[in-house]
């Protein structure tokens, strides 16, 4: 193992619930963060782990807004919540449907700082793709969200928000009296949208925990991916305090392409992250880690790249997801040809390896991976500071 580096970077960070009129955001505290606000408010202490079980169902269950809906509370006690807290979701600024049923959501977060998410209706299942930052403080050269030069970290409720306003939108919540339904519109969540999760990392394990609880949203940990460009210090603990699947945005298979490719290999390179992923507590047959790999022309993708892949994850019980290059304005790369991306795909899949082809989706509304950005800030970094950052002129 590498000895972790301390992790330092300047991004703006906010308190963690968004005090609305003074009033107290609900959305997003843990169950003890809950527990001591209803103290804080005046529950007694006794009652309070009670009261916490009763707003957290009402809440993350039921999906209720309003105070006065939670009628198994006696009257006074929901007027008291309602003087000290809110329950409140970012706002959805702009919602766009692509024509093969991908939904994005451009949603206003305090601040005025707006992020996008993105939901991906498949035949047996239905993903959402959560940002988990304003931005990114990383350069992967490939990347559009990688240009956008203002960082913020969301807040936990601001990232579970995101689940609970696609929830609004899909109408998934349940209704009392009616039968359970178990088939699920939004039955996966992969943290791939904008900014680095594991840069992140409190907010987005409290949101994942919330994600997780029985008594609520209810998804299971196998149903939720977290996607890191290879913050080497921060994979262990996901493994320990989150328990989700972990996908690594490998995407080269030298130091030398890795580097230029996602800039953060000059801090923890492939021998070092390959070390973390290996030591992945919990990683067995049935829990592979997802090696996700962009196809740039002439880049990362030829027959050599594809037997080094191959060599260098030996061991670790590993699926390849192949991601077909998506285009965005002043790109400095194109995408491989489908026939060399299925070639690439074949040398990993005879070798053992599971090595789908991501279908690229909802690219007629910019939706597809690597292109969010939020519309506000679009202000581009200039060729002349990609270049330096990644030694590729685009
Ligand atoms: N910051 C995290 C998660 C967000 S990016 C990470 O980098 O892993 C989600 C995935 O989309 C990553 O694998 C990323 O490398 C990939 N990606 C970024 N830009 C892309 C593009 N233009 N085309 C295809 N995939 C892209
Ligand atoms: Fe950030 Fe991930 Fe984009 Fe790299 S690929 S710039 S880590 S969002």
């Amino acid at each position: 193992m590498t000895v972790a580096a301390p992790i330092t970077q300047d991004v703006m960070t906010i308190p963690r619930t968004l005090p609305e009129g003074g009033l107290m955001n609900l959305v997003g505290l843990t169950r003890e963060g809950m527990r001591e606000a209803l103290i804080a408010a005046g529950t007694p202490e006794r009652q309070a782990k009670m009261r916490v079980g009763q707003v957290w169902q009402w809440v993350y269950h039921w999906g209720v807004r309003d105070f006065a809906q939670m009628t198994n509370l006696a009257k006074d006690y929901r007027t008291l919540l309602a003087e000290h807290f809110t329950i409140q979701l970012p706002e959805v600024v702009t919602r766009q449907v692509s024509n093969d049923g991908t939904r994005k959501y451009l949603v206003r977060i305090a601040g005025g700082h707006e992020v996008e998410v993105v939901y991906i209706p498949e035949e047996n299942r239905g993903t959402l793709c959560v940002s988990s930052q304003v931005g990114c403080t990383l350069t992967c050269s490939f990347c559009h969200t990688g240009t956008q030069k203002l960082v913020r970290n969301l807040t936990a409720g601001e990232i579970i928000g995101q689940v609970m306003l696609a929830r609004d939108d899909l109408g998934e919540w349940p209704v009392a009296g009616a039968p359970k339904d178990e088939t699920r519109l939004l039955s996966n969540v992969v943290l791939m949208g904008m900014g680095e999760p594991l840069y992140n990392f409190e907010n987005v394990r409290d949101a994942m925990k919330i994600a997780m609880d029985p008594e609520g949203i209810a998804l299971s940990r196998r149903r939720i991916t977290l996607s890191t460009s290879g913050v080497v210090p921060e994979i262990a603990r996901t493994a320990v305090e989150i328990g989700c699947q972990l996908a690594v945005s490998f995407h080269a298979t030298t130091d030398e392409v890795r580097d230029r490719l996602v800039p953060i290999n000059k801090k923890w390179p492939i021998a070092e992250l390959l070390d973390a992923l290996r030591d992945y507590p919990g990683v067995s047959n049935s829990e592979r880690i997802t090696f996700e790999y962009v196809m740039l022309k002439g880049v990362n993708d030829t027959d050599e790249d594809a037997r080094r892949l191959v060599r260098l994850i030996r061991g670790i019980p590993a699926k390849i997801n192949l991601i077909p290059f998506n285009e965005w304005p002043g790109a400095p790369y194109h995408r491989s040809d489908q026939a060399r991306i299925q070639a690439f795909a074949d040398i990993i899949y005879k070798a053992g390896y599971a090595s789908p082809i991501r279908t690229p989706r909802g690219e007629d509304i910019m939706a597809a991976c690597g292109q969010l950005k939020s519309a506000t800030e679009r202000v581009r970094k200039s060729r002349a500071q990609i270049a330096a950052e990644t030694g590729v002129t685009p």
